[in-house]
């Protein structure tokens, strides 16, 4: 996971984006929101993508992603209530408004 971890981290964004999708179909979601004229969020910067879908699939996204928000692998922020949340690498718990999708933000390489 370590070297997988890096090469997460130092992907380029259209990269980061590209995988993320990936896993995203391998767990059956699909993508709900992503570049958004939003200021206030990082789908206002290209650097966060929504998916949905079953919940199973949701569970195992979010689970999947919970190593690089961790470890500072290049995932920014990871909510999904029912599982929990990472916000700037420390878990927060849930924090609301993200039940029936699941938010990855993540950074530019380093
Ligand atoms: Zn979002």
């Amino acid at each position: 996971m370590a070297a997988q971890g890096d090469h997460f981290l130092n992907a380029t964004l259209p990269v980061k984006r590209k995988f993320i999708k990936k896993v995203a179909g391998e767990c059956g979601l699909r993508v709900t929101s992503e570049n958004r004229n939003d200021p206030t969020s990082f789908h206002g910067q290209g650097r966060a993508i929504d998916v949905a879908g079953p919940a199973s699939g949701m569970s195992k996204f979010f689970k999947a992603f919970v190593p690089l928000a961790k470890n500072r692998k290049g995932v920014r922020e990871l909510f999904y209530d029912p599982e929990g949340g990472w916000d700037n690498f420390v878990n927060v718990g849930p924090i609301g408004g993200h039940g029936d999708h699941v938010h990855i933000a993540f950074d530019p390489p380093p």
